[in-house]
């Protein structure tokens, strides 16, 4: 198994020195996606249990932006323009629209986990 430091390094190179994304997390996900053999899948994300949380959360797939389609992306202590910490928010990259919420993963994972079921 390849170093984790080593593998987000060659994602780095493939994804962000060619402009593809400038988010390492991102790169490293494409990256382990599309190019990583089997010693270079290592975690994407260094699991605490919130960013486990997290993964889980987005298992469930990814919601559309009101505004624009896109697809949203899921943030732990997001931040609003006011600087009030959220724990967690929907952002879209696209056009910027920006979902608080003060539900954490967990609370996420309950609401969808509900919802799913129905
Ligand atoms: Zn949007």
């Amino acid at each position: 198994m390849d170093d984790r430091d080593t593998v987000i390094e060659r994602a780095r190179i493939v994804y962000m020195d060619s402009g593809v994304t400038n988010n390492i997390t991102e790169a490293l996900r494409l990256y382990l996606r599309d190019v990583a053999g089997p010693d270079e899948q290592v975690p994407l994300f260094i699991s605490s249990p919130e960013q486990h949380q997290m993964r889980e959360v987005l298992k469930f797939g990814r919601p559309e932006c009101d505004f624009c389609k896109a697809e949203m992306f899921f943030r732990i202590c997001a931040v609003d323009q006011h600087g009030t910490t959220h724990a967690t928010a929907w952002v879209c990259k696209n056009c910027g629209y920006e979902f608080y919420s003060d539900m954490t993963p967990k609370q996420w994972l309950k609401v969808l986990r509900g919802a799913d079921r129905k």
